[in-house]
């Protein structure tokens, strides 16, 4: 081999550490402390948090096209929270407003191979990508049709201590470098105790149900409020700005954890399956996904309070507040397979194998993105171009045109009182689009409407839309009193399509329950629509309250011959 040849290979090699070392120093003043602590010899093959920032920083450099790491906030110690980014063309800013899914690790700092599966998802997903294989092509088209974001270390701080603190005797024979440290590193005020457990911080049930602690030297140290931990702040808000034009884009989540091998859906809070906010479908659907997911790891499924029960648990805030399919994946090994402290410190001879376990579980994960619910009975319906269980904020726009006059019982989600106008239920989980859901602000003064998201109607085959709603009309209402509900082309040019309208005759009508499918009609074909509601009641009249659940808008292929 010549000269050339060789310096030209040794090239990238240098632009590389060059470009890690760039990158340590762009991390260094930031914490202010010379570099964090390595593993130990005998566990080289783990990734301290410097590391893990190198090694993503090298995937970049190597894969630019599809991946992007950025830092989205500070730890307590001020390291940056580093997130990557995978999906095609990761550095376009333009929006393909493909179905998204997250992936975090080490929200406890002991739990080493959290952060190992996190970066191993990662390396897999960009190296993978392109290739030929049965398995290159799946995670192909799952790069191309996802966005996927990864927290590999949401607290690089718990790490930094666990790998440097002196040894605390424990194990067989006592031997150990590491401190068995679980929380972050944020000082308590008026005590001597150190750090939160970040995974009971979060602001949903927060503190609720005897599963945290309130005790400042408990490892499940919940603080004195929600949102205390700043590490748990800066992936709140970051998932809070995956928000887009009304609707999450994130559909699931699963946060890793250690040990234990198993699959947790929600609730973590209450041993109950479904509670108000859990709709029958998406317990379904979490149980499907659950089992699935344990199947193809070799772990169990089932509800998190069935392991034990938690409060200010990250799932149950990303379920209950953001209508995110998430769930706890607690890796290797088994639990009771190793009693001690030794659990989480598995030796890195054994990491091939503990990493290759959940990598087809989060492939599916990944994949489900594009539909919590195809697992379940009802995927035909619940997997088409759109669907809306109106139970999280979903981007339904109230007055789009700027015409509607009535100043009361305007459409709103909520949970309807029941009050004869308002049935006693609605169609799932707790919430629908209702006009007045208190008992006393019934339409009664004009006119009111609301739009959902705009939607694209397939060029081939029979789209059909489905909705549960209900009407319910005072004494005094007549025919200037009523429920339309029609599609609406972006494209003015088109003609408007009723799919209901019901309106008085001059005697009560009681609220219930109704179900409705239409077909749309033919020229909506490859037109971007939206559905409209629109309740209306003539001044001077009675009264009416109106509402809507469960919209479901899917498309069938012509059958053949
Ligand atoms: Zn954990």
């Amino acid at each position: 081999m010549s000269d050339r040849m060789t310096r030209l290979q040794r090239r990238p090699r240098i632009l590389g550490a060059l470009a890690i070392a760039a990158l340590v120093v762009a991390i260094l003043p930031v914490v202010g402390r010379a570099a964090d602590p390595d593993y130990p010899p005998g566990d080289s093959g783990y990734h301290s948090y410097p590391e893990v920032a190198a090694e993503l920083a090298a995937l970049e450099r190597a894969h630019p096209e599809i991946l992007h790491v950025r830092a989205i906030g500070r730890t307590a110690e001020g390291r940056p929270i580093l997130l990557a980014k995978i999906t095609d063309g990761a550095n376009d800013p333009a929006d393909e407003g493909e179905p998204e899914v997250l992936v975090d690790g080490l929200h406890h700092a002991r739990e080493h191979l959290s952060a190992e599966a996190a970066l191993d998802l990662v390396r897999f997903l960009v190296e993978r990508y392109g290739e030929s294989s049965p398995v290159g092509r799946r995670v192909t088209r799952l790069v191309d049709e996802r966005v996927i974001w990864v927290v590999p270390m949401l607290d690089p701080d718990g790490l930094a201590y666990d790998l440097s603190a002196p040894v605390r005797p424990w194990g067989p024979g006592g031997a150990s470098w590491y401190a068995a440290w679980r929380k972050n590193r944020q000082p308590i005020p008026g005590s001597s105790a150190v750090g939160l457990d970040l995974n009971r911080t979060w602001g949903y049930r927060w503190g609720c149900c005897g599963g945290s602690s309130g005790i400042p030297a408990s490892e499940n140290y919940r603080g004195t409020r929600p949102w205390q931990a700043p590490e748990v702040r800066v992936l709140r808000d970051f998932v809070l700005s995956r928000i887009v034009d009304g609707r999450q884009r994130i559909r699931t989540h699963a946060s890793l954890h250690t040990t234990g091998e198993l699959v947790l859906y929600p609730w973590a809070y209450t041993r109950a399956d479904r509670g108000p906010e859990m709709t029958r479908l998406d317990l379904s659907a979490f149980r499907l996904l659950a089992r699935r997911m344990a199947a193809q790891a070799g772990y169990r499924a089932m509800q998190s309070s069935a392991m034990y029960p938690t409060d200010g648990d990250m799932i149950d805030w990303m379920y209950a507040r953001q209508r995110i399919h998430s769930f706890t994946l607690e890796l290797s090994p088994a639990r009771g397979a190793i009693a001690t402290s030794d659990r989480y410190y598995l030796p890195d001879e054994r990491l091939p194998g503990l990493l290759r376990r959940p990598r087809a579980a989060l492939l599916t994960l990944i994949e489900a993105a594009g539909c919590p619910w195809s697992l379940t009975r009802a995927a035909s319906q619940w997997c088409g171009t759109f669907a809306d269980d109106l139970e999280g904020g979903s981007g339904w726009t109230v007055d789009p045109a700027g015409t509607d006059d009535a100043t009361v019982g305007i459409w709103r989600r909520a949970d309807p009182r029941p009050d004869g106008l308002q049935p006693g239920r609605v169609r799932s989980g707790r919430d629908a689009l209702v006009t007045g859901p208190a008992p006393d602000d019934p339409v009664r003064d004009g006119t009111t409407s609301v739009r959902s998201p705009t939607f694209l109607i397939p060029a081939e085959g029979t789209t059909t839309v489905r909705l549960a709603w209900w009407l319910g009309l005072g004494a005094g209402t007549g025919p200037g009193d009523g429920l339309t509900i029609r599609i609406v082309a972006e494209d003015p040019a088109i003609e408007p399509q009723v799919l209901l309208a019901v309106a008085g005759n001059g005697s009560p009508r009681v609220a219930r329950l109704r179900n409705l499918a239409i077909a749309l009609d033919p020229r909506f074909a490859g037109e971007r629509v939206a559905l409209e509601l629109i309740a209306y009641a003539a001044p001077g009249s009675g009264s009416l309250e109106a509402g809507v659940d469960d919209v479901r808008v899917a498309t069938e292929p012509e059958s053949a011959g």
